[in-house]
């Protein structure tokens, strides 16, 4: 039976692109490009290559890009850089606003930052899983250093307004006379499917990752836009401009800078393509379930991300269920019996009634087909009725 993997949220497959280019640049370029022999310059000139390709889905400058591991690397980077630089300028108390739906490597960052003393805030969101900038001004103070909104959430796909935010941020500057804050964005699974011009978009930080752009995983970057003070996260070499030590992956970034070329060539395209199979794969669960509802708001969503309650299931039984039966998806138990606990983002958006229905997100991507999505629909269709029935005699 062939496999259908709606997971692209979580990992997309790696685009032969970027495999052949990951391939060649480690067999050709070994060199360290530190090194100020032949080989050590070719490295070098073929890792600079990857970053002015990087640099230019983003209209970013090349000396802008830091190559990282990923994207929590980033976001880590991002939070204990400025943050380290704000108090080595003197400011006694930062002070940092975030989103409530922030991925965990955002959140937790800034946990271990509170534990420090750092002072945070957490800007809530409506139903659909959005900010409100109003809110923003609210909460912003002279001591603010850095304001971070993800530009779209990984498990209900909400695009929240990065232009109404960096000009919110920007108006607090100039009423402060002051370079903080600073606004970072989480854009990992925006790269795809959305405005990736950092200028047109006005953040001052953006994290990129290319295991969620058809590049190779273990890598990904963060826009620093010139003039932002960061410490490095990490002591050691002059590598990255000194903000990243370590002997950089040529092979990674070259094969993360191809995919991330190939995904914005066809990000226009893909979006329209994978948003019509998303909304007739929500069509055609929401008519046929009864208690089954969307969380977040497909007309303010990412086109590839579905997030659906169902009333009565527990979405790791549907997972499993649906993965034994060739399909690959997640969840995240909003059950508040497990373990695990409720998903934070569907707490944050407070649905009412669907606390404890289990959530599911399916996530297309490049290799979602219609006929996969009707497949996914008829199998959701047959596997719910039964999980319920199975839940209900277990009670
Ligand atoms: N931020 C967001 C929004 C994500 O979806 C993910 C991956 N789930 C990450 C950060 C972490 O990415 P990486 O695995 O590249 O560190």
């Amino acid at each position: 039976m062939k496999r259908i993997y709606l997971d692209n949220a979580a990992a997309t497959p790696v685009s032969a692109l970027a495999q052949k280019a990951v391939a060649e640049t480690s067999k050709k370029f070994f060199g360290n490009p530190s090194a100020i022999h032949k080989e050590g310059k070719e490295a070098r000139t073929s890792l600079e290559s990857a970053r002015a390709m990087v640099a230019e889905a983003l209209a970013a400058r090349p000396d802008e890009i830091i190559f990282t591991s990923g994207a929590t690397e980033a976001n880590n980077m991002a939070f204990m850089g400025v943050v380290q630089s704000a108090g080595i300028r003197g400011l006694a108390r930062p002070h940092i606003v975030i989103s409530a739906i922030e991925h965990p490597s955002v959140l937790e960052t800034v946990r271990a930052l509170e534990r420090y003393g750092m002072r945070v805030d957490y800007l809530p969101v409506d139903s659909r899983g959005l900010i409100d900038t109003k809110e923003l001004r609210k909460l912003i103070t002279p001591e603010t250093v850095l304001v971070s909104v993800m530009y779209a959430n990984n498990e209900i796909g909400t695009i929240e307004p990065i232009t109404d935010i960096a000009r919110e941020v920007r108006h607090a500057r100039k009423m402060n006379s002051s370079a903080y804050p600073y606004f970072h964005t989480d854009a990992s699974q925006a790269a795809n499917y959305l405005d990736m011009n950092v200028l047109r978009l006005g953040v001052d930080l953006m994290t990129i990752s290319s295991g969620k752009t058809y590049g190779p995983r273990g890598v990904g970057a963060l826009f620093v836009k010139r003039g932002v003070e960061m410490s490095p996260l990490m002591y050691g070499g002059e590598h990255e401009a000194g903000r990243r030590p370590g002997t950089e992956s040529v092979a990674l970034a070259t094969g993360f800078a191809t995919a991330l070329a190939e995904a914005r060539k066809m990000s226009v395209k893909e979006s329209k393509r994978v948003a019509k199979l998303r909304d007739a794969l929500a069509a055609k669960v929401l008519k046929k379930i009864s208690g089954s509802s969307v969380n977040g708001d497909l007309a303010r969503s990412l086109p590839n991300i579905l997030n659906i309650s169902f009333e009565g299931v527990e979405s790791e039984a549907l997972v499993l269920y649906l993965d034994a039966a060739g399909i690959a998806v997640s969840g995240k138990s909003a059950c508040k019996s497990s373990s695990e606990g409720p998903s934070h983002v569907i707490l944050a958006i407070d649905k009412a009634g669907n606390g404890e229905a289990g959530a599911i997100r399916f996530s297309l991507g490049r290799e979602t087909k219609s006929e996969d999505v009707t497949r996914v629909a008829n199998e959701v269709i047959r596997l719910v009725p039964l999980l319920r029935t199975m839940q209900e005699n277990s009670n």
